[in-house]
Protein backbone atom coordinates (compact mmCIF):
# COMPACT_ATOMS: atom_id res chain seq x y z
CA UNK A 1 0.00 0.00 0.00
CA UNK A 2 1.13 3.49 -0.70
CA UNK A 3 0.35 6.73 0.82
CA UNK A 4 2.14 10.03 -1.02
CA UNK A 5 1.56 13.45 -0.79
CA UNK A 6 3.27 16.71 0.43
CA UNK A 7 4.70 17.74 3.39
CA UNK A 8 2.23 18.24 6.58
CA UNK A 9 -1.12 16.25 5.05
CA UNK A 10 -1.43 13.92 7.71
CA UNK A 11 0.56 11.23 5.85
CA UNK A 12 2.47 9.99 9.12
CA UNK A 13 -0.83 9.91 11.57
CA UNK A 14 -2.64 8.05 8.52
CA UNK A 15 0.12 5.98 8.00
CA UNK A 16 0.64 4.71 11.70
CA UNK A 17 -3.62 4.62 12.09
CA UNK A 18 -3.79 2.67 8.84
CA UNK A 19 -1.17 0.38 9.43
CA UNK A 20 -2.40 -0.23 12.97
CA UNK A 21 -5.60 -0.96 11.71
CA UNK A 22 -4.56 -3.51 8.93
CA UNK A 23 -2.19 -5.01 11.03
CA UNK A 24 0.86 -3.95 8.32
CA UNK A 25 4.49 -2.08 8.81
CA UNK A 26 4.81 0.96 8.74
CA UNK A 27 7.65 2.37 6.86
CA UNK A 28 8.47 5.79 6.34
CA UNK A 29 10.82 6.50 3.52
CA UNK A 30 10.96 10.50 3.88
CA UNK A 31 13.17 9.33 6.97
CA UNK A 32 15.71 7.77 4.76
CA UNK A 33 15.75 10.88 2.54
CA UNK A 34 16.24 13.32 5.83
CA UNK A 35 18.84 10.61 6.71
CA UNK A 36 20.69 11.53 3.54
CA UNK A 37 21.06 14.99 4.53
CA UNK A 38 21.39 15.04 8.60
CA UNK A 39 24.75 12.98 7.42
CA UNK A 40 25.27 15.45 4.70
CA UNK A 41 25.09 18.26 7.60
CA UNK A 42 26.85 16.33 10.41
CA UNK A 43 29.47 16.02 8.14
CA UNK A 44 29.89 19.72 6.78
CA UNK A 45 29.79 18.84 3.23
CA UNK A 46 28.07 21.55 1.52
CA UNK A 47 24.28 20.53 0.17
CA UNK A 48 25.39 21.70 -3.24
CA UNK A 49 28.56 19.16 -3.50
CA UNK A 50 26.87 16.41 -5.60
CA UNK A 51 29.70 14.07 -5.69
CA UNK A 52 29.84 14.15 -1.61
CA UNK A 53 26.02 13.98 -1.20
CA UNK A 54 26.06 10.85 -3.36
CA UNK A 55 29.15 9.53 -1.73
CA UNK A 56 26.82 9.81 1.73
CA UNK A 57 23.47 8.23 -0.03
CA UNK A 58 25.57 5.40 -1.47
CA UNK A 59 27.02 4.88 1.88
CA UNK A 60 23.67 4.96 3.65
CA UNK A 61 22.23 2.23 1.26
CA UNK A 62 25.12 -0.52 2.38
CA UNK A 63 23.08 -2.93 4.02
CA UNK A 64 23.08 -2.24 7.71
CA UNK A 65 23.94 1.54 7.69
CA UNK A 66 20.49 2.39 8.44
CA UNK A 67 18.07 0.50 10.67
CA UNK A 68 14.40 1.88 10.44
CA UNK A 69 11.63 0.37 12.60
CA UNK A 70 8.58 2.12 13.87
CA UNK A 71 8.73 3.68 17.16
CA UNK A 72 5.76 4.81 19.77
CA UNK A 73 7.01 8.75 18.76
CA UNK A 74 7.01 7.90 14.99
CA UNK A 75 9.99 6.49 13.45
CA UNK A 76 12.83 4.93 15.22
CA UNK A 77 16.43 5.54 12.42
CA UNK A 78 19.67 4.71 13.79
CA UNK A 79 22.28 5.95 10.99
CA UNK A 80 25.80 3.97 11.61
CA UNK A 81 25.12 2.89 14.89
CA UNK A 82 23.54 6.29 15.59
CA UNK A 83 20.29 7.00 16.76
CA UNK A 84 18.82 10.29 14.88
CA UNK A 85 14.95 9.94 15.02
CA UNK A 86 15.11 13.00 17.11
CA UNK A 87 18.15 15.25 14.57
CA UNK A 88 16.20 14.13 11.66
CA UNK A 89 13.01 15.73 12.77
CA UNK A 90 14.68 19.38 12.98
CA UNK A 91 12.96 22.00 10.42
CA UNK A 92 16.76 22.40 8.97
CA UNK A 93 17.07 18.73 7.95
CA UNK A 94 13.88 18.62 6.53
CA UNK A 95 14.36 21.06 4.09
CA UNK A 96 18.29 20.14 3.21
CA UNK A 97 16.42 16.80 2.84
CA UNK A 98 14.17 18.49 0.37
CA UNK A 99 17.28 19.46 -1.53
CA UNK A 100 19.38 16.60 -1.09
CA UNK A 101 16.38 14.50 -2.63
CA UNK A 102 16.26 16.17 -6.31
CA UNK A 103 20.11 14.71 -7.02
CA UNK A 104 18.96 11.41 -9.05
CA UNK A 105 22.41 9.61 -7.50
CA UNK A 106 20.58 10.72 -4.03
CA UNK A 107 17.15 8.96 -5.60
CA UNK A 108 19.13 5.69 -6.90
CA UNK A 109 21.08 4.65 -3.87
CA UNK A 110 17.71 4.52 -1.80
CA UNK A 111 15.47 3.07 -4.04
CA UNK A 112 17.02 -0.26 -3.67
CA UNK A 113 16.30 -0.08 -0.03
CA UNK A 114 12.64 1.16 -0.49
CA UNK A 115 11.74 -1.70 -2.78
CA UNK A 116 13.06 -4.25 -0.25
CA UNK A 117 11.64 -3.17 2.49
CA UNK A 118 8.37 -3.52 0.99
CA UNK A 119 8.72 -6.66 -0.81
CA UNK A 120 7.44 -9.27 1.57
CA UNK A 121 4.13 -7.29 1.27
CA UNK A 122 1.99 -6.40 4.22
CA UNK A 123 3.51 -2.85 4.44
CA UNK A 124 2.35 0.73 4.14
CA UNK A 125 5.16 3.12 2.70
CA UNK A 126 4.53 6.59 2.96
CA UNK A 127 6.46 9.55 0.57
CA UNK A 128 6.43 11.19 -2.58
CA UNK A 129 6.81 8.91 -4.88
CA UNK A 130 5.97 4.97 -3.47
CA UNK A 131 2.71 4.99 -5.65
CA UNK A 132 4.44 6.56 -9.29
CA UNK A 133 8.11 5.22 -9.40
CA UNK A 134 9.17 2.62 -6.35
CA UNK A 135 5.94 0.63 -6.36
CA UNK A 136 3.99 1.37 -9.51
CA UNK A 137 2.03 -2.24 -9.30
CA UNK A 138 1.02 -1.49 -4.94
CA UNK A 139 -2.34 -3.08 -4.72
CA UNK A 140 -3.82 0.48 -3.25
CA UNK A 141 -2.34 3.85 -3.93
CA UNK A 142 -3.37 7.45 -2.40
CA UNK A 143 -2.78 10.70 -2.79
CA UNK A 144 -3.72 12.33 0.19
CA UNK A 145 -3.09 16.40 0.33
CA UNK A 146 -4.62 19.42 2.13
CA UNK A 147 -3.97 23.05 1.43
CA UNK A 148 -0.91 24.70 2.60
CA UNK A 149 -2.37 26.98 4.93
CA UNK A 150 -3.71 24.11 6.94
CA UNK A 151 -0.81 22.29 6.73
CA UNK A 152 1.71 24.96 7.77
CA UNK A 153 -1.03 25.15 10.84
CA UNK A 154 -0.03 21.23 11.77
CA UNK A 155 3.53 21.67 10.59
CA UNK A 156 3.84 24.96 13.43
CA UNK A 157 1.62 23.07 16.38
CA UNK A 158 4.22 20.31 15.98
CA UNK A 159 7.21 22.36 16.12
CA UNK A 160 5.59 24.23 19.28
CA UNK A 161 5.41 21.06 20.81
CA UNK A 162 9.10 20.63 20.23
CA UNK A 163 9.97 24.54 21.78
CA UNK A 164 10.28 25.93 18.23
CA UNK A 165 8.28 28.83 18.10
CA UNK A 166 7.96 30.16 14.13
CA UNK A 167 4.85 32.54 12.69
CA UNK A 168 2.53 30.48 10.87
CA UNK A 169 3.61 33.00 7.73
CA UNK A 170 7.17 31.59 8.25
CA UNK A 171 6.04 27.35 8.01
CA UNK A 172 3.84 28.22 5.51
CA UNK A 173 6.61 29.69 2.90
CA UNK A 174 8.60 26.90 3.73
CA UNK A 175 5.94 24.57 3.34
CA UNK A 176 5.44 25.98 -0.07
CA UNK A 177 8.90 26.06 -1.31
CA UNK A 178 9.10 21.94 -0.42
CA UNK A 179 6.47 22.17 -2.26
CA UNK A 180 7.30 23.64 -4.93
CA UNK A 181 11.11 22.07 -5.05
CA UNK A 182 9.33 18.36 -5.02
CA UNK A 183 7.09 18.90 -7.41
CA UNK A 184 9.70 20.47 -9.66
CA UNK A 185 12.40 18.05 -9.54
CA UNK A 186 13.23 16.54 -12.69
CA UNK A 187 13.69 12.90 -10.93
CA UNK A 188 10.26 11.27 -9.84
CA UNK A 189 8.47 14.56 -8.85
CA UNK A 190 5.76 14.58 -6.36
CA UNK A 191 3.24 14.16 -8.71
CA UNK A 192 -0.32 11.92 -7.96
CA UNK A 193 0.18 8.16 -10.19
CA UNK A 194 -3.14 8.18 -12.11
CA UNK A 195 -4.25 5.20 -10.60
CA UNK A 196 -3.86 6.87 -7.13
CA UNK A 197 -6.94 7.95 -5.01
CA UNK A 198 -6.82 11.54 -4.34
CA UNK A 199 -7.91 12.36 -0.34
CA UNK A 200 -7.81 15.85 0.55
CA UNK A 201 -7.54 16.21 3.97
CA UNK A 202 -7.93 20.24 4.19
CA UNK A 203 -11.58 19.54 5.60
CA UNK A 204 -11.80 15.97 6.99
CA UNK A 205 -11.11 14.21 10.36
CA UNK A 206 -8.28 12.09 10.50
CA UNK A 207 -10.62 9.37 11.35
CA UNK A 208 -12.48 9.85 7.99
CA UNK A 209 -9.26 9.30 5.97
CA UNK A 210 -8.43 6.25 7.84
CA UNK A 211 -11.88 5.20 7.16
CA UNK A 212 -11.52 6.35 3.71
CA UNK A 213 -8.41 3.87 3.13
CA UNK A 214 -9.03 0.74 5.54
CA UNK A 215 -12.32 0.32 3.13
CA UNK A 216 -10.61 0.85 -0.15
CA UNK A 217 -7.59 -1.69 0.66
CA UNK A 218 -10.03 -4.02 2.15
CA UNK A 219 -12.21 -3.86 -0.85
CA UNK A 220 -9.53 -4.59 -2.85
CA UNK A 221 -8.02 -7.39 -0.59
CA UNK A 222 -11.77 -8.90 -1.16
CA UNK A 223 -11.41 -8.39 -4.86
CA UNK A 224 -7.74 -9.75 -5.06
CA UNK A 225 -8.87 -12.97 -3.31
CA UNK A 226 -12.20 -13.47 -5.23
CA UNK A 227 -9.62 -13.33 -8.54
CA UNK A 228 -7.59 -15.61 -6.85
CA UNK A 229 -10.21 -17.83 -5.74
CA UNK A 230 -11.62 -18.13 -9.32
CA UNK A 231 -8.04 -18.61 -10.68
O1 LIG B 1 8.10 13.15 4.46
P1 LIG B 1 9.22 14.00 4.99
O2 LIG B 1 8.83 15.42 5.23
O3 LIG B 1 9.90 13.41 6.16
O4 LIG B 1 10.31 14.00 3.80
C1 LIG B 1 11.43 14.85 3.81
C2 LIG B 1 11.86 15.16 2.39
O5 LIG B 1 12.33 13.97 1.76
C3 LIG B 1 10.75 15.65 1.47
O6 LIG B 1 10.60 17.06 1.46
C4 LIG B 1 11.15 15.16 0.10
O7 LIG B 1 11.98 16.09 -0.54
C5 LIG B 1 11.98 13.94 0.39
N1 LIG B 1 11.29 12.69 0.08
C6 LIG B 1 11.31 12.25 -1.22
N2 LIG B 1 10.74 11.06 -1.57
C7 LIG B 1 10.14 10.29 -0.63
C8 LIG B 1 10.08 10.74 0.72
C9 LIG B 1 10.65 11.96 1.04
O8 LIG B 1 11.85 12.94 -2.08
N3 LIG B 1 9.63 9.12 -0.98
Amino acid sequence: MAIDGPAGAGKSTVTRRVAERLGYTRVDTGALYRAVAWLTIERGVHLDDVAGVARIARELAEPGAIALGPSSEGTKITVLGRDVSTDIRAQQVGLAASQTSQLPEVRAALLDMQRELGRDGGVVLEGRDIGSVVFPDAEAKFFLTASSRVRAERRRAELLERGDAPSLEQVQSEVEERDRRDSLRSVAPLVRADDAVLVDSSELGIDQVVETMVARVQAVAAELAQRNARA
